[in-house]
């Protein structure tokens, strides 16, 4: 590649926010039209925003609040707790007998998210264990009603075989940030720092479609969204 492709990349890069997989307009009309979060997850969303720390975005928030319902999910794992905000967002979304338990390595995230959780009077409900996902998932019991796999995206493919046998049969599998600013989708897009990581994801996806266990749709909202509901009988 020589100087003068980079500098067009770079200018392209400037020009088009790479973070998006929908237009802008339509993305702004969805958030606008739905409610806006007060107290402790407007808080957290305002820090996730100035800090960088990936959390999911509202439109995600709300689908997840609806799959939790619809499901009437009682026991929920989630991979990847980053500050505990999406762990929040679905406990509320449960009755308040339901419980999850949500896997996060980044000991400073595990800090922050047992504050949040604390805040939010959701110690009772939320469990983090801390460590490496793939080892835990070992000696998780199973039986639950959903999954949420928004842990390191390099990692999707790995674990899923632990995730599926973890998960009831009629459960939910959550797949998020998918489709990764739209990389997985254009190779034209695709950082050559996050090669691997796409790859990867490309190969969960055709993956997760074509498993005989699941019924998978994909859904370009927030950073890409899959659902595979695991079949009761195969
Ligand atoms: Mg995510």
């Amino acid at each position: 590649m020589n100087e003068n492709t980079d500098k067009i990349e770079k200018k392209a890069e400037k020009e088009a926010p790479e973070e998006q997989i929908v237009h802008q307009h339509v993305k702004d009309y969805i958030e606008d039209l739905l409610p806006r979060h007060q107290g402790l997850f407007k808080e957290l969303e305002a820090y996730a925003e100035i800090h960088k720390v990936p959390i999911i975005q509202r439109e995600v928030a709300a689908l997840l609040k609806v799959l939790v319902k619809t499901a009437n999910a009682e026991k929920i794992l989630e991979i990847g707790t980053a500050i505990g905000y999406s762990a929040m967002i679905m406990a509320e979304a449960m009755e308040a007998e339901g419980k999850i338990v949500t896997l996060e390595r980044n000991e400073k995230m595990v800090e922050q998210a047992m504050e949040n959780i604390r805040r939010g009077g959701f110690e009772n409900r939320i469990q983090i264990i801390p460590g490496d996902a793939l080892e835990t998932l070992h000696f998780l019991p199973g039986g639950y009603d959903v999954i949420f796999m928004d842990g390191g995206k390099g990692h999707y493919h790995e674990m899923l075989t632990l995730a599926i046998s973890l998960l009831k049969p009629g459960g939910l599998l959550i797949s998020d940030n998918i489709l990764y600013k739209g990389m997985v989708s254009s190779e034209d897009l695709v950082k050559r720092r996050k090669r691997t990581i796409v790859h990867r994801m490309r190969e969960y996806l055709e993956y997760i479609t074509n498993h005989q266990e699941l019924t998978t749709s994909i859904i370009p909202i927030g950073d890409g969204v899959a659902l595979s509901y695991k079949k009761k009988i195969v």
